[in-house]
């Protein structure tokens, strides 16, 4: 045993099963006390005070109070900077170590650092590990040490590394014992309001947060996965697992996914599991290339001048392309903080290469809406729809967003459900109503020009331009 007492500093990972830094504390110390801070530093920030993040977490870390409650322990919670409030905290508890799980955001480094130094000031320890990937940092590189940017070269090797060890749990539970009771009085969660927050309709929508969602969805996924390769690319459909939003808060262990996929050995997992793979392979890149953050991976795509017309940006935050498929994901990002990953890949493109505005523009709005928002495979996304990533499409690869429509919505089902003014059109015409005739519009019940808009941009027209953008950008 090394300490008598530490500290378990909980972040993106509100749960209290399969945690490496709360096993890491309960296997080296005599007395575990466990803590959540809601950070000002990021919630001031926030540009809504109606974040449906903010109240998923808040869910989150009600639950895993109760949880640790339940097994003898518990959760203070915290509303200040993390930055003074960790190490006072480990201070006032006379604490050895604080344990904390690995983050690869820049942002989180710094402050990782500043706790640490603090920490160790007053000659605590910080003692960090990898929890929330399956490979992370250095473990996956190139026969000469360099990091991959190539994906299917970097997952063949990340397969080739894992075997069970990796994708085994920790098993926190055995120690439970050692979980330090509540202090009296109890440490009470600051309510939604208290934290200058709103609700929003998380709930109403279905969500359920914390460790009890993120099983439920699970659960049901698994009787779903073997048919995850056909249906993942079709909105209408519940192809997915939707776990995306409890991977960005940790309420589910990424080992148990990975085991599961693995276990599963069908074509389905397999798909599944390379998307838990690309997920590590984001996380990488950020790792070892910070500067993707604000600059393309590819520099000499810095150079490409977006023209960044304000409407056009307001068009397709506002849901009001006239592109049916693109309308009908905006209005899903904007009701419910979801995107299905087809449209992401339809809706980032189609701004950057149709509207012509800067990708850090839309990656900065999917950051302020999505409920999954996570950095590293945001930043991936989008620089891969906007031909500026690691392993991007071809810049000369773009999407139609029409031709998409058709093939990924053939019967219009996800645009009925998001553009109801379009659902008295017929499956054909639903793609792009600004070709149907004047007796058509009022067959169907619509007006183009009147209860929806003509499209913004003419597609064909767009994509010239941006071919000629990127081949200006590459050849200056
Ligand atoms: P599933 O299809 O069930 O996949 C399982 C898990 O694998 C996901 O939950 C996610 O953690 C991971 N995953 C799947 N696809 C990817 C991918 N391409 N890159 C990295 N991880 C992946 N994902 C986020 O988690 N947060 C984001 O902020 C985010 N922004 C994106 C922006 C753009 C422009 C694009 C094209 C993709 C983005 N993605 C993001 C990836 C992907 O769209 C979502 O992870 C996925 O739609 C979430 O739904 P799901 O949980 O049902 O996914």
């Amino acid at each position: 045993m090394t300490y008598d007492i530490s500290v378990v500093w909980f972040r993106r990972d509100l749960r209290c099963f399969d945690h490496a830094a709360l096993h890491a504390a309960l296997t080296q110390s005599r007395r575990v006390h466990c803590v959540f801070v809601f950070d000002r530093e990021i919630l001031d920030a926030l540009a809504s005070r109606r974040d449906r993040r903010v109240e998923f977490i808040w869910h989150s870390v009600r639950e895993l109070q109760r949880e640790l409650a339940r097994r003898g322990g518990a959760l203070s919670v915290l509303h200040g900077r993390a930055r003074e409030e960790i190490p006072a905290l480990a201070a006032r508890l006379q604490a050895g170590a604080v344990f904390a799980n690995h983050d690869y955001e820049p942002s989180a480094i710094a402050r990782d650092q500043a706790v640490s130094a603090a920490l160790a000031h007053g000659g605590i320890a910080f003692i960090t590990g990898k929890d929330q990937v399956i490979f992370e940092q250095d473990e996956v590189l190139t026969q000469d040490g360099r990091p991959y940017s190539v994906f299917t070269a970097y997952k063949n090797a990340w397969l080739k590394r894992l075997d069970g060890f990796f994708m085994q749990a920790y098993p926190a539970e055995k120690y439970f014992s050692r979980l330090a009771p509540a202090p009296a009085p109890a440490p009470a969660l600051p309510a939604l309001a208290d934290l200058g927050f709103e609700t929003t309709n998380l709930l109403a929508l279905g969500v359920v947060p914390g460790m009890a969602g993120a099983a439920r969805l699970f659960a049901n996924f698994k009787k779903r996965m073997s048919e995850y390769h056909e249906r993942r690319d079709f909105p209408a459909l519940r192809g997915p697992s939707y776990l995306s939003v409890h991977l960005r808060f940790g309420t589910i262990s990424i080992r148990a996914l990975a085991r599961a996929a693995w276990q599963a050995a069908n074509r389905g997992a397999a798909v599944w599991l390379s998307e838990l793979i690309w997920r590590d392979f984001y996380f990488m890149i950020l790792h070892h290339h910070p500067r993707v953050t604000t600059h393309a991976f590819h520099p000499e795509y810095d150079a490409v001048r977006f023209a960044n017309d304000p409407q056009l940006f307001a068009a397709w935050c506002e849901a009001r392309t006239g592109y049916p498929l693109v309308d009908a994901a905006m209005r899903q990002l904007n009701t419910s903080g979801y995107m299905h990953n087809r449209l992401r890949m339809v809706a980032a493109s189609f701004l950057v290469k149709d509207l012509h505005v800067d990708w850090r523009r839309g990656a900065q709005y999917f950051a302020e809406h999505l409920i999954d928002f996570d950095l590293a495979a945001n930043n991936g996304g989008w620089q891969w729809a906007a031909s500026t990533g690691c392993d991007a499409q071809p810049y000369f690869r773009i999407f139609n967003p029409v031709t998409q429509s058709q093939k990924f919505d053939a019967g219009g089902k996800f645009i009925r459900k998001y553009v109801p003014e379009l659902s008295g059109c017929d499956d054909k015409s639903i793609h792009a109503p600004w070709l149907m005739s004047a007796t058509a519009q009022a067959k169907a019940g619509v007006v183009i020009g009147r209860d929806y808009p003509p499209p913004v941009v003419d597609h064909a027209r767009a994509r010239r331009v941006t071919l000629e953008l990127y081949a200006r950008a590459r050849n200056p």
